[in-house]
């Protein structure tokens, strides 16, 4: 019989719900590459409506509301990517667009943090970009907040102060695809299970933060989130 690990597993990964004790458990992370035209466009790629593309974070880097984000190793050029969170309550495979939404729990608002500079060389080489995206507490995330109070937004501003000063600001109806639609496209290529999340890309005006500066953002109608470099 083999019936015990050799060793503690991990512990289990989650977010807070808000307005509620219990915890929604983390099982993975996909991200959106290039979901606002004026971000693609920043970033000198043709802004025109391609298929989706996707990177997965480890659930285990997730930074939680109230934790600072460690100023990352090997790199000099981290950037924030202010992003709407998909959280997945029931999985599934080849989901229909007109049923997508009914896989979705709720919302947060995330920060996809990048290594610019590593990512910059992995476009170049052809490389994957987990160094650039899946590194050590990457992925900063609010609390979960259910659809069942907030509805499924398909506008409501994007924005991010840095020390107070505002560099993104976007609104979730400038996305390239949509929520159900990157459900739907997702699910043709992975299995999604409750627990999932996803990043669901960010609007203009990325760029570097230091150690000692704090981020704030978030999407109107949904929730925000502070958090400081350390
Ligand atoms: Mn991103």
């Amino acid at each position: 019989m083999h019936n015990e690990f050799i060793f503690e597993p991990a512990p289990q990964s989650g977010l807070e719900i808000s307005g509620s004790n219990k915890i929604f458990p983390v099982h993975r992370i996909y991200c959106v590459g290039r979901n606002y035209a004026d971000h693609a466009i920043e970033m000198g790629h043709d802004p025109n409506r391609e298929p989706p593309f996707f990177f997965q974070k480890n659930p285990d880097s997730l930074v939680k509301q109230g934790q600072d984000f460690p100023y990352p190793s090997a790199t000099n050029d981290v950037h924030f990517e202010m992003e709407l969170v998909i959280a997945i309550g029931k999985g599934g495979v080849d989901i229909a667009a007109d049923a997508a939404l009914d896989h979705v729990f709720g919302y947060a608002v995330g920060l996809d943090m990048t290594r610019r500079d590593l990512q910059g060389e992995a476009k170049k080489l052809g490389r994957p970009w987990e160094v650039a995206k899946a590194f050590e507490s990457s992925a900063p995330c609010s609390s979960i907040v259910p659809a069942s109070e907030i509805g499924h937004p398909a506008k409501g501003a994007i924005w991010l102060k840095v020390n107070g000063v505002e560099r993104q600001r976007g609104d979730l109806d400038q996305m390239i695809w949509k929520v159900p639609e990157t459900i739907t496209y997702l699910s043709t290529l992975f299995t999604l299970k409750a627990g999932d999340l996803i990043f669901t890309g960010t609007p203009a005006g990325v760029g570097a933060v230091e150690r000692g500066d704090q981020m704030v953002g978030g999407v109107d109608g949904i929730a925000e989130i502070t958090v400081s470099v350390v």
